[in-house]
């Protein structure tokens, strides 16, 4: 027997070392506010990942390519005329990716889409030059069809980049793998006519039998083992690839939020090195297709892993890309901020204020350390001022002041349609609570205002406008401002249930009692949407042990150093808590 390492399969392997491309780009993330909250969808995917790679060293910039948008001749090898000049209004994408019209920037959300697509498009010349995978962070649109896009997909990048190919000389065989939990109903109807395309599927629910597709519907929650043995089975019926499409879908996690398949990460990194490994030598174009769950760019990452170092190495549950990409972004600034800082003992307005002149009104530095131009510096580099753009506000202004309540302010304005708009507002203080010193969060406020409330989007207690969707980045941006400042938390006291909801992850209430009922009111009620369950607490209708329940604006903290000693507090108050619905709420929410 000669042995299985050749030198063709050595040349192999170090080619998934360190070459594999990877189209990126930062604009992946889709410039919508609304529609996260309810998917489960994380539109920082794509940017999770390569944060992820790049500051775990797993890859090197060299390994990133920048798509260009796909033309419109070539979308138009696969969708009518008439589908394309609809995307240039706000109702058909709205309905796509299940938002209101209102909230769609027509031209980012289509730029976004065309660079997703421009990117599978370009990766797969790539995977036929090198005849090995490549990888696209965005992509596998599979329900789009020739004229309609559905269920978050606009254009169908799959059948784009095929008919693509096909045109630029292609005659091989054509294999579409399609691993996310959905059927590959639109890809199906996109590709119908090319008779040397053969489309694979495994799915956790059916949307009824597509002709053209070898489809597994698997059981709900049918875990690794089946799934696997299932996948086994379809590469064995795959025919032989010239050209492959693997859509390694992050939406087949345990617990997704509109995948039912079960798997958990470890099953989803199988089921790439099977694949990688079915397809060893040839060419194949990688992309993620859907993931609603937290983990689900993990799933990505791993998918990349699998085809760069053939590794069933776990990604750490304690890993976080944000945090460690911004924590670099902060040193950097760190280091540009001691070369560009004033000397210390003379500025421009103690001289103004010498001659006579009006001194400024407020401190003119931030927890005296940050001018305003520093900080919109830091919004820049942090991604800020770019979504705030992409959303249509420009001209952006930053005002530091102290606040009538006490703690020092940061407000940051943005035009549009010919006014300026408050968006960002922060009070802050440094403050001891329980023991600890603080960076105290009197007031933070992330506004839309051109937004509106509607069904889809209801308007919580306190909220004027809606939200940015940046919560998570000004968290770890108070993460960062709170260990330069030497302080060992971060504080608030959240005025509404929903509040101390988005932030449940990181921060915890002081007083162990009520972290107990917070937990307990999560664990019972659970199942009531956001909305339905402020409407319930303000209205009064939720039972505390059948007595009615108010909500106890008590302070919450995150800990930087050392974790609170009182697990055992917390489970007592939480055992003993049942919170319930008065009945005529319980009614009434049923019969919605
Ligand atoms: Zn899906």
């Amino acid at each position: 027997m000669v042995p299985r390492l050749t030198l063709g399969s050595l040349r192999h392997w170090r080619r998934w070392d360190r070459d594999l491309p990877i189209w990126y780009d930062v604009e992946y993330r889709l410039p919508l506010t609304a529609f996260g909250k309810r998917t489960g969808l994380e539109p920082r995917r794509a940017d999770l990942v390569v944060w992820y790679l790049l500051e775990w060293k797993w890859i090197a910039r060299a390994n990133l390519r920048t798509p260009a948008r796909a033309r419109y001749e070539e979308l138009a090898r696969v969708h009518s005329e008439e589908y394309l000049e609809s995307l240039s209004e706000r109702e058909p994408l709205a309905r796509v990716f299940g938002v209101d019209p209102w909230d769609v920037p027509v031209d980012e959300v289509m730029r976004t889409v065309r660079l997703g697509c421009g990117g599978t498009i370009a990766a797969t010349r790539d995977a036929l030059a090198r005849r090995g995978p490549t990888v696209n962070l965005m992509g596998g649109f599979h329900h789009a069809g020739p004229s309609h896009g559905a269920g978050l997909c606009a254009v169908n990048d799959i059948a784009v980049a095929a008919a693509v190919a096909r045109h630029e000389g292609f005659e091989g065989r054509i294999v579409v793998l399609d691993l996310d939990a959905h059927p590959p109903d639109g890809t199906a109807s996109c590709m119908r006519r090319d008779a040397s395309t053969w489309i694979g599927s495994l799915s956790g629910s059916s949307s009824g039998s597509i002709p053209g597709v070898d489809e597994t519907v698997l059981p709900p929650r049918c875990r690794d083992r089946e799934y696997l043995a299932a996948l086994d089975a379809l590469l064995t019926r795959m025919p032989e690839p010239d050209l492959a499409f693997v859509i390694a879908g992050g939406d087949v996690l345990d617990d997704d939020h509109l995948g039912h398949l079960g798997l958990t990460l470890t099953g989803a990194r199988t089921r790439d090195l099977r694949v990688a490994s079915a397809l060893s030598g040839v060419p194949s174009v990688w992309l993620p297709g859907g993931g609603y769950h937290g983990e689900a760019w993990k799933v990505l990452a791993g998918t990349v892993l699998a085809l760069l170092r053939h590794t069933h190495k776990a990604i750490q549950p304690g890993d976080n890309p944000m945090a460690a990409r911004f924590a670099r972004l902060a040193r950097h600034l760190d280091a540009m901020g001691r070369t560009l800082a004033p000397p210390p003992e003379l500025s421009f307005d103690d001289v103004a204020e010498e001659i006579g002149m009006t001194p400024r009104k407020g401190p003119r530095v931030l927890m005296g350390r940050y001018t305003a131009e520093a900080l919109e510096y830091a919004a820049y580099r942090f991604g800020l001022l770019g979504f705030l753009e992409r959303r249509g506000y420009g001209q952006f202004r930053i005002e530091l002041g102290t606040a009538t309540t006490g703690g020092e302010r940061v407000s940051l304005y943005g035009s549009a349609d010919g006014a300026e708009h408050l968006l960002i507002d922060v009070v802050v203080e440094r403050r001891p609570v329980d023991g600890i010193d603080t960076l105290y969060v009197h007031w933070l406020t992330l506004r839309d205002p051109r937004a509106r409330f509607s069904p889809r989007r209801p308007k919580m207690p306190g909220q004027e406008v809606p939200g940015l969707g940046l919560a998570r980045e000004l968290t770890q941006l108070f993460v960062l401002a709170a260990t330069r400042l030497g302080v060992e938390g971060i504080a608030f006291a959240p005025a509404h249930y929903h509040t101390a909801y988005v932030v449940r992850s990181q921060f915890r209430f002081v007083d162990p009692g009520q972290q107990g009922r917070f937990e307990a009111m999560m664990r019972d009620l659970g199942d009531l949407s956001l909305a339905e369950m402020a409407e319930a607490i303000e209205s009064g209708r939720v039972l505390l042990n059948e007595a009615p329940f108010r909500w106890e604006p008590g302070e919450m903290i995150l800990r930087l150093g050392r974790p609170a000693d009182d697990a055992a507090e917390v489970a007592a108050v939480r055992e003993q808590a049942r919170f319930t619905l008065a009945e005529s709420v319980s009614a009434a929410l049923k019969s919605e």
